[in-house]
Parts: C-alpha cells; sequence; structure tokens
C-alpha cells in the first residue's frame, strides 16, 4: 500500500508517498480502508519536529481520516467488516484517576495519533477501536474525515470549558482555520452572538455563512478596538484563540469583565507577556483545552452527520500531493479544511 511519510522533519520536500507493507490489525485494533483524510496544523508542526516530541521515523502523519472497516484483530467487538468509521485522534491509559473519571484529555499519557503515534494518511491504516466512531450513510467521506478533530476540539473549548449560554458574545480568532470555523458554526448554534476575524473579504463571507454575526478585518484593525466599537464599549463574554502570542494582549483586551479567554493551540508563540494586571482586575479567566472526550465527540458528530455543523472543504487532492495541502495550511490560503484522497481510490 501507499503511505504519506517523511523520513527527517523540515520543510515539504521531506513528504512523500512511500509504498509501505500493508499493516495488520494488532489486539483490539481495526484494519480500515481509508476513502479520505484531512489535515490539521499539527500535520505541519509534526513535519517541522516539536520539542519534546522524538518521532520514529519515518513517520506517517495524519490526525483525521475516514473509511471502511477492512478488518478486525483479536477482541474487537464493536466493528466488522464493511462498517463505515471516522478515527478520533486522541490516545489515553484508560486507567489513570483522569481516565477512570471520564477525561481521558487530562490522561497523564494523552496521545494524538498522527502527532505521538504514527498516522492514518494511507490507503491502509490500524487504528484501535476505541479510537474509531461510526459514520452514517449519506455522510461523504471528506467531510467524515475533517470533522472530529476540530469540531471535537471547538465544541469542548466552547461548551465544556466556557460553558457558553445563548446570548452570550463570543469572539473566534482566526475564523477561515479547521478549529475556527468550527467554533463559529457552534457557537451560533449554541445561541451566542458570534464575532469572527479573518484577513480577506472572501474567508470574512465564509466566515458569516458560518454564522458570524459581526467580521472583523485584524489587518485593517486593531480587533479589540472593533469589538469594544461593536459592543458599546462592554467587550466579549468568551474569546476562542489559537493563534497564541500575536493576538493574545489583544485577546484579553477584547474581554468584558468577568471574561473567559480559551486557549488550544499557539501557532505564533507560547510566552506573551501574562497581563496579570488585566486579568486580575477584571476578573478574566484564562483556560486551556485540548481535543475533546468520546463523550463530547459523540455530541458535536452528531451535529455533524445530521448537517446541522458543516466541515467546508476548502480543497480535495490526491494523497500523493500531501505536500501542496501543507502549503494551503501554511500560506493560510482559503476557508476551512483541506481533505487528501488516497490516490487508488480517486
Ligand atoms: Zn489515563
Amino acid at each position: 500500500m501507499h503511505a504519506v511519510q517523511f523520513a527527517e522533519h523540515g520543510d515539504r520536500d521531506v513528504i512523500e508517498y512511500a509504498e509501505v507493507p500493508d499493516p495488520e490489525p494488532a489486539r483490539g485494533e481495526v484494519l480500515v480502508d481509508v476513502k479520505a483524510g484531512a489535515l490539521n496544523h499539527l500535520d505541519v508542526w509534526t513535519r517541522r519536529g516539536l520539542p519534546g516530541v522524538d518521532l520514529e521515523l519515518p513517520h506517517t502523519p495524519g490526525s483525521d481520516a475516514a473509511g471502511v472497516v477492512e478488518a478486525v484483530g483479536a477482541d474487537v467487538d464493536r466493528f466488522g467488516p464493511g462498517d463505515r468509521v471516522a478515527v478520533a485522534a486522541g490516545v489515553s491509559c484508560g486507567s489513570c484517576e483522569f481516565c477512570r473519571d471520564g477525561d481521558p484529555t487530562l490522561c497523564p499519557r494523552f496521545a494524538i495519533i498522527g502527532e505521538h503515534r504514527p498516522g492514518v494518511h494511507a490507503e491502509l491504516a490500524a487504528v484501535p477501536a476505541e479510537n474509531l466512531v461510526p459514520v452514517p450513510g449519506g455522510v461523504d467521506w471528506p467531510t467524515a474525515a475533517a470533522a472530529p478533530l476540530v469540531f471535537g476540539t471547538a465544541w469542548r473549548m466552547l461548551h465544556t470549558r466556557a460553558d457558553v449560554t445563548a446570548g452570550e458574545r463570543v469572539l473566534v480568532l482566526g475564523a477561515s482555520g479547521g478549529v475556527g470555523h468550527a467554533a463559529v458554526q457552534i457557537a451560533a448554534h449554541a445561541g451566542c452572538e458570534v464575532f469572527a476575524t479573518a484577513s480577506t473579504e472572501a474567508k470574512r463571507r465564509h466566515a458569516a455563512d458560518c454564522g458570524a454575526d459581526h467580521t472583523i478585518d485584524y489587518e485593517a484593525t486593531d480587533f479589540a478596538d472593533r469589538v469594544r466599537d461593536l459592543t458599546d464599549g462592554r467587550g466579549v463574554d468568551v474569546v476562542i484563540d489559537h493563534v497564541g502570542a500575536a493576538t493574545y494582549p489583544d485577546s484579553l483586551a477584547s474581554l468584558a469583565k468577568g471574561g473567559r479567554l480559551v486557549t488550544c493551540g499557539a501557532t505564533t508563540g507560547p510566552n506573551p507577556d501574562a497581563g496579570l494586571n488585566r486579568i486580575f482586575w477584571n476578573q478574566l479567566s484564562v483556560i486551556g483545552s485540548t481535543m475533546a472526550t468520546p463523550g463530547e465527540l459523540d455530541d458535536v458528530l452528531e451535529l455533524v452527520w445530521d448537517g446541522t455543523l458543516e466541515p467546508r472543504i476548502r480543497e480535495t487532492l490526491p494523497m500523493s500531493e500531501t505536500a501542496a495541502a501543507h502549503r494551503l495550511l501554511e500560506d493560510r490560503e482559503g476557508f476551512g479544511k483541506v481533505a487528501v484522497i488516497p490516490d487508488s481510490e480517486r
């Protein structure tokens, strides 16, 4: 079979579509005939190399994929050949205090398929059965592949971590990215008034189409000032930020008294000025969030499968053109998710 691989960390030219032996499903694993994969910024970070994450090379990237069960290993009874499935990328130990308490995202041994362990951007992928969710017939493969990671992440940020309620004001930064466009839809569905930043007119139109009530061109105006203008000086209740150091000061400045900043990433750097004065005086909360629990994923995917929420696919490429998919992410071109289809499936 063919798999996306890189034998060393580096620029996009390290990515290959290599011929490798077919994987065998081990005990507890399911062999999936992959019909589509979706890219995340995590794929770019993993390719470049993350401090503290020592990968066995060559590494196959990819945290999101969907396809048909080809075979199951020993002790798998939840799935059988022919079942339609999507990958849920979070792996936990199942036995620590956090796992036993129902929140595996807090597991000290939490790992992500495609980041800390081999990924699923290949014609066939052997995946632990507990990392698969059923996909109803009628859901197309790129949609099934593109939903779990970003919609799960955004759902946990908004519903579990920020605990948003209808009528609250929510600012989503980088609304054109995977998590951003999911967060806009989830916040709008929750009845929030949604503010979204994006760099181009086309992206802002898409954000509005996803449910944003107000869109902000963060390159033309200081987004915190714009938020103040749009809210009569009050600010928003929640900011969804995955940008990091570049936006953190303005994210804090956009919050109303008692507001919550939820972060799931730091693309532009992890160490902004803490802004403690603003945090204590305005009684703000800065909240971290990573991935989603199986229960959260079930809740949000139900709304994806019935069409209430919809991953927007900006581009679908052959898997052999994964380097071009990385370029789309790195150049921040387009709106929503990039999908890849195994060349043999096209
Ligand atoms: Zn655990």
